[in-house]
């Protein structure tokens, strides 16, 4: 490696663990070229569509991804599809190495009957909506729904729960998609339930997020104190568990906590799992089965005891978890929906050997678990091995690993790749739309319109 011929590195995606990768690689190594692409003109990936609208205060690590890009040795290509504009051949012959970094863009469902009904999605789908990302710009209809069950008891379930239950008067102040804010305005939502098929002490969720429930301006939170009860192997499994300790003090308040009449109500429910979707076309119910917890080992399994109930709704959300989706030419495991790897470095199959020069970061790498923070050490322990593996090499002169040649080969291609500056101009626009209506930034939801936007 030399400043004429530095270890090329193409990144694919550039959510946080693209970002945290990139700016590892470009500490760690004194000679080093990282390409950052994403498929979308816009850069930051779950952080813009995946942080929630009224989440602004984590939307601010943008700021650390900024420098990131602005380093000399890391260039953003925004608007290029892995696959589509830049495929598998391209990058092995342009880059030393290659970090897959895409996420877990698609959503696991619930494998019961009625999910094919008008009305029933995932919550993946819902809040890419409300985020206004270019896929999802399509129209969903709350208006009509009185009644919403959202499945899942983690922070994307809450999220959307909060989303739902807010006037829109607690929206307008974010950076929810205009689309999105034009519906809600008229929901006529008047009660959310948020469904866990387990017990309070394995809800997923965190302390901030779950308290935040109770300052909503217009929705009352409903828990019954029945469903609160704690038994002992759940109390045994939370002996050292802090933040599931303060999660139940937090329930066990809202129970306590008489209602006081808002316009809303957000119900937490636990121990219940669907069982059909209902309805004539569209959603109209939801039928749940009563669970008891039985331990396994480590784990407390919810099992069923035969007890139905149905509960009229016009939406279900399933807010069950993220799943990752196959890139071609690349690896994969169907059974655990990422990139088999072993610390980061791909393997030919889970279990099997290194491809050689490929490596994986992020949910796509361990699961769709964690907070943003978690992807920085995740990030960095890829970094490590790819550096161990790779950071070494006696690098020969290469015309094809010559930074410019794929510019040349994507501008040969015809694609409009969007540079960090070009972003600039994108992000200038939007914040400013959104300075004069009192908001942190109005997006932009077309790449067509992004493009022109960021247009010199
Ligand atoms: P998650 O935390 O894994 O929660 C998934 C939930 O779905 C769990 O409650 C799980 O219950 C339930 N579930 C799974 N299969 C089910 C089924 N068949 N029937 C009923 N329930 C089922 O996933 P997530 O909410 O999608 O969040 C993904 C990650 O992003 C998490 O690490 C989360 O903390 C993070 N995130 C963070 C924030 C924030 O910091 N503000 C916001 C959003 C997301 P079991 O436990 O019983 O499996």
């Amino acid at each position: 490696m030399s400043e004429s011929r530095p270890l090329r590195v193409a990144i694919i995606g550039a959510g946080p663990s693209g970002f945290y990768a990139a700016e590892a690689l470009a500490k760690e190594l004194e000679h080093v070229s990282v390409d950052l692409f994403d498929r979308l003109p816009t850069p930051y990936g779950l952080v813009r569509f995946g942080v929630a609208p009224d989440h602004q205060k984590i939307k601010s690590v943008t700021k650390m991804y900024e420098k990131t890009a602005q380093r000399d040795n890391v260039r953003f290509l925004g608007n290029v599809a892995f696959g589509q504009d830049i495929n598998h051949e391209d990058l092995k012959r342009h880059y030393d190495a290659i970090i897959y970094t895409v996420g877990a863009s698609s959503d696991r469902n619930l494998s019961i009957p009625g999910e094919e009904l008008l009305g029933n999605m995932s919550a993946t789908e819902f809040v890419a909506w409300y985020n206004g990302h270019p896929d999802y710009e399509a129209h969903i209809s709350v208006v009509n729904a009185e009644a919403v069950a959202v499945i899942g008891m983690g922070n994307v379930a809450v999220d959307v729960t909060r989303v739902l239950a807010k006037s829109v008067d607690e929206l307008k102040t974010s950076d929810i998609a205009d689309h999105a804010l034009e519906v809600l305005k008229d929901s006529k939502v008047k009660d959310v339930y948020m469904i866990g098929r387990r017990g309070p002490a394995q809800a997923k969720f965190t302390t901030k997020e779950v308290r935040e429930l109770g300052e909503l301006l217009n929705a009352d939170i409903v828990v019954d104190e029945a469903e609160m009860e704690i038994d002992e192997a759940s109390l045994a499994s939370i002996e050292n568990d802090p933040t599931t300790k303060k999660n139940i003090e937090v329930l066990t308040d809202f129970a306590k906590k008489p209602l006081e009449g808002k316009g809303r109500r957000v119900h937490i429910r636990f121990l219940a799992s669907p069982v059909e979707v209902m309805g004539d076309g569209k959603v109209e119910a939801i039928k749940l089965e009563k669970n008891r917890l039985e331990p396994s080992g480590d784990y407390i399994n919810a099992v069923g005891t035969g007890e139905y109930e149905t509960l009229a709704v016009q939406m279900v959300l399933r807010s069950v978890g993220y799943r990752g989706v196959a890139l071609p030419g690349v690896p994969f495991d169907e059974r655990r929906g990422v990139i088999p790897n072993d610390k980061g470095v791909v393997l030919d199959a889970p279990k099997g050997k290194p491809v050689g020069g490929e490596y994986v970061a992020g949910w796509i790498k361990r699961g769709p678990s964690g907070v943003i923070g978690t992807n920085k050490a995740d990030a960095a322990e890829t970094v490590e091995q790819l550096i161990a593996l790779q950071g070494e090499a006696e690098l020969h002169d290469d015309v094809n690993k010559n930074p410019e040649v794929v510019l040349e080969l994507l501008q040969n291609r015809g694609v409009p790749y969007i540079t960090f500056d070009q972003w600039l101009k994108l992000d200038k626009l939007e914040t400013e739309a959104g300075l004069a209506s009192g908001r942190p930034r109005v997006k932009l939801t077309n790449v067509q319109k992004m493009l022109e936007a960021c247009a010199d």
